[in-house]
């Protein structure tokens, strides 16, 4: 079982910010701003692009959760991403949205 879906199973501990039958919410373990959720589905799929085709509500509800979480946290700005592949950062090989925010983020990213 990948990382992501021993914490959706409870097996490995994680900080829930929000938890339903499609998604949950975690804050990651590296922060990279003040504020850095991740957001992923509960079924196991490789990256955002097998998400989109095979559970698009998924993936909508996704965005949704990010949406409420950036209020809840009282962000003022925040970025939402989706690292696909190892050559653009992905490291988890189980979809997950970043949700970034709490400090002025720079354009165009690294
Ligand atoms: P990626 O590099 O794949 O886009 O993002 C993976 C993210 O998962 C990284 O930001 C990393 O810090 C985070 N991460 C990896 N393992 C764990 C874990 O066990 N718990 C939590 N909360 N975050 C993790
Ligand atoms: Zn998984």
């Amino acid at each position: 079982m990948c990382i992501f879906c021993k914490i959706a199973s409870g097996e490995i501990p994680a900080e829930l910010l929000h938890s339903d039958d499609q998604v949950l919410a975690f804050r990651d373990l590296a922060p990279q701003a003040p504020t850095h959720i991740l957001i992923i589905p509960r079924v196991h799929c490789e990256n955002v692009d097998e998400l989109a085709e095979q559970h698009p509500q998924t993936l909508s509800r996704i965005f949704l959760v990010a949406a409420q979480l950036a209020k809840s946290e009282g962000l003022s700005g925040h970025r939402t991403v989706f690292n696909t592949g190892e050559s653009a950062g992905q490291s988890v090989f189980h979809a997950h949205l970043h949700l970034l925010g709490g400090r002025p983020l720079a354009w165009p990213p690294g």
